[in-house]
């Protein structure tokens, strides 16, 4: 009954497939992950506050099926995640980022942190750290200049084995961040017992950060307990000039939003961010 009721749930918040159900649109998922041609990755800068550089880049994953219209990652992703597909469709993401990155090191030299989301069935993969090792050294991209984005949900899966895959991953050199910060309710035990570099400001926050808002002193907050952990803070969904501002006088050190740009396809980034 549990089981009947939580998929109910998951059903009707995805209503609006229209004539797409969820078994239809994972059958496609499945053909789609055969060939991964319909598969695409955007990129979206992350600008430091202070000296208004670009640091880096998010990829995020865009599925662009003629058949189904645009399903986003929203929905997509946790059916991948569901029925097995997150773990071939997830390598394929970290070895086109790497050949990215790659790609525009030679260009522009480095100094430009990609990054990654994870999932929680990517690191319940035995040989995982060693795929990732696999793929790194076949792309050529320096393991420093590359950040996984995970969140406390797959943090807290199985805490001990988590804990051990991400200090693998940190010894060979990659960063980890912990993503959509202050929006799970063991936040701050998680932050000191995982080995993390970067803590992403959830963009809930951001978005009802205005003057006279509440939210101001609890970003405010966020950002002062990570700076005297020693984290680095980056503020997901900028989308004005006013949010930016108030970042930038709390010390947040990076930002990443609309107000920026969008995630957009590589050759667009690459003409708009890393062209002069
Ligand atoms: P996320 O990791 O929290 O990614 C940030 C999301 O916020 C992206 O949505 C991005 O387009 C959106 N965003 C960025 N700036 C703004 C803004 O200023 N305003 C608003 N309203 N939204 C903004 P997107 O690309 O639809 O991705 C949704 C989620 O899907 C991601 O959330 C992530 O959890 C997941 N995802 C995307 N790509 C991958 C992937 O390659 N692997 C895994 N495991 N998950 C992915
Ligand atoms: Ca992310
Ligand atoms: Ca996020
Ligand atoms: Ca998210």
């Amino acid at each position: 009954k549990q089981l009947g009721r939580s998929r109910t749930e998951t059903y009707s918040t995805n209503m609006d497939f229209g004539m797409n159900d969820r078994l239809t649109i994972s059958n496609k998922l499945r053909r789609a992950v055969e060939s991964m041609d319909s598969f695409s990755l955007h990129y979206q800068p992350q600008v430091d506050l202070n000296a208004g550089m670009l640091v880096g880049m998010e990829a995020l994953l865009r599925w662009d099926n003629p058949t189904t219209g645009g399903i986003t990652p929203d929905v997509f992703i946790p059916l991948a995640e569901t029925i097995g597909l997150i773990v071939p469709i997830g390598y394929w993401v970290l070895r086109e980022a790497c050949s990215q990155l790659k790609a525009w090191e030679d260009k522009v030299g480095d100094g430009l942190v990609m990054s990654v989301n994870l999932s929680a069935k990517q690191l319940q993969q035995p040989d995982f750290v060693e795929m990732v090792g696999q793929i790194i050294e076949e792309s050529g991209v320096d393991p420093t200049h590359l950040c996984f984005e995970i969140t406390e949900t797959t943090a807290l899966g199985d805490m001990g084995h988590v804990l051990s895959i991400l200090n693998q991953l940190l010894n060979r050199g990659i960063h980890i961040a912990l993503d959509d910060f202050g929006t799970g309710y063991s936040s701050l035990s998680v932050l000191n017992q995982l080995p993390l570099r970067t803590i992403k400001i959830d963009r809930s926050f951001i978005r009802d950060m205005h003057a006279g808002s509440d939210h101001i002193a609890i970003v405010t907050a966020i950002v002062a307990m990570a700076k005297s952990l020693k984290l680095h803070v980056i503020a997901e969904g900028v989308e004005t000039e006013e949010q930016k501002q108030i970042l930038k006088d709390m010390n947040c050190d990076a930002y990443q939003g609309f107000l920026l740009s969008r995630p957009i396809p590589a050759e667009q980034f690459e003409d708009k961010f890393l062209s002069h």
